[in-house]
């Protein structure tokens, strides 16, 4: 072990009350992005968070307004030939309703045992503070051995609608090997966990027409082809027995599941005893040849989140539904494209709608997939200081959901995400009594040391 590692390590540990204190200083501002109501604290923490980067000796440190809230960009790039990491984050965070469930003040952060309360403990300031703190740790003892920069925007908590174009207009600016993202928490207190793959989203709305009004079905049923049941045929046909996705062309770009990623997400301890147990379903269900584990993250689905169509009031209406409706939404996988899919169920719609309906399919948007080479360099330094840390090496796994900065990071700059982070599943993520696991947080930061060294 380098002397420098060590004595920041040691700085770690000596400094301990002063971490907290400077991560509570942070969770005291109520930087809520979801209404305009809470817009001074935003600021206010935006310029705390440039403050911090200017005190721990980043050459620039600033402020950067965007078509919504500013993001704060910090860089040091005092290491020439070295790696460059940027480091993603946010200072905003969830609205605090229902407060009267709150223990504690949302934005006085407290300490109970080893726990700490206030929103935004886990997400995220607490993992913006503790890429902070081992910042600190490093250059209070030496000097950073990578370049880093600092990308920490105030909108994610509302969807990030204005980092697209500012990631747009500062391509150059957010330059760097590879990001990393402590925006994604662990499996579990003796799971450390990095992310290396998302789904992407394609959304569609599905009408399906028949009559120009509702039709009595005493004059007209039997002679009319009922749109509701037209649609429904319709739908029921976009999976076969198999449960696979019948849309013509649907799989051509999906890109296969290797096996060493099998065998990572068959570590995980999420199998289909897990998923009856949380959502309370009678059995599991899915694309035969995968485990739900890989269906639910590897594999992309096609999902109809609502339907409406005719009457649904209490009682009887005997009609004919003038028309019938479906929500559609499909995740996708690399290397997918949401265009294409909207492409593949109108081909699908063409061979398979009969002539006795019009239908009409609309495109909502979406995004695409992402995925890191999880061979690549820095995912073994974070992988090795985990091991280090923590006396297990981590675990591997793709999210099946999609976080939209991450996707906006690979197509506008090529550049692949690590996600990982130290909140764990029982923090209260956007729920009442927010909080953060202080070991783990300590671990973390002791983690985020050893991985700026192991590069
Ligand atoms: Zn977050």
């Amino acid at each position: 072990m380098s002397d420098h590692l060590q004595a920041a390590l040691k700085y770690a540990h000596q400094h301990d009350a002063e971490f907290l204190g400077s991560l509570q200083e942070m969770l005291s501002f109520g930087s809520i992005s979801t209404s305009d109501e809470h817009k001074n604290e935003i600021y206010k923490t935006a310029e705390w968070v440039a403050m911090r980067l200017k005190a721990l000796g980043m050459e620039r440190a600033e402020v950067m307004p965007t078509t919504g809230y500013p993001v704060v960009y910090g860089e040091w790039l005092g290491a020439p030939g070295k790696p460059t990491v940027l480091i993603y984050g946010h200072y905003d965070v969830q609205p605090v309703d229902p407060l009267d469930l709150w223990h504690t003040e949302p934005f006085t952060a407290t300490l109970k045992g080893d726990n700490l309360y206030a929103r935004g403990a886990s997400d995220m300031k607490g993992q913006v503070m503790a890429c902070l703190n081992a910042v600190e740790a490093i250059v209070r003892t030496g000097q950073l051995p990578v370049n880093v920069k600092f990308m920490i925007e105030g909108e994610e908590e509302i969807g990030s609608p204005s980092l697209d174009a500012w990631i747009d207009a500062n391509k150059d600016l957010l330059k760097a090997d590879f990001c990393l993202n402590p925006d994604a928490g662990m499996l579990g207190k003796n799971h450390p966990t990095i992310t290396y793959g998302l789904r992407g989203l394609a959304s569609f709305e599905l009408t399906v027409s028949g009559p120009n009004h509702d039709l009595h079905s005493g004059i007209y049923g039997g002679a009319v082809h009922n749109p509701a049941k037209a649609l429904a045929e319709l739908l029921a046909g976009m999976h076969d027995e198999n449960n696979h996705i019948t849309l013509p062309g649907f799989y051509d770009s999906v890109r296969p599941l290797s096996d060493e990623e099998r065998t990572h997400l068959a570590a995980l301890p999420v199998g289909d005893d897990f998923i009856k147990q949380q959502t309370g379903v009678p059995e599991v269900w899915g694309e035969a040849g995968y485990t739900s584990v890989e269906r639910a993250t590897g594999r992309p689905t096609l999902e109809i989140n609502g339907m409406t169509s005719g009457f649904t009031g209490t009682g009887q209406k005997t009609i004919i539904p003038a028309w019938a409706m479906a929500k559609i939404t499909c995740r996708l996988v690399p290397d997918q494209a949401p265009e294409a899919i909207y492409e593949n169920i109108k081909h699908y719609l063409e061979a398979k709608a009969p002539n006795t309906i019009r239908w009409e399919l609309k495109m909502y948007g979406g995004g695409r997939a992402s995925i890191s080479d999880i061979n690549k360099p820095w995912v073994t330094a974070l992988a090795n200081a985990m091991e280090t840390v923590w006396g297990t090496p981590p675990l591997f796994k793709r999210e099946g959901g999609s976080v939209p900065v991450v996707g906006m990071m690979q197509s506008a700059l090529g550049m692949e995400s690590v996600l990982t982070g130290f909140g764990l599943p029982d923090d209260n993520l956007h729920a009442p009594n927010e909080k953060l696991d202080m070991p783990t947080w300590r671990k973390g930061t002791e983690t985020l040391i050893r991985f700026f060294f192991n590069l």
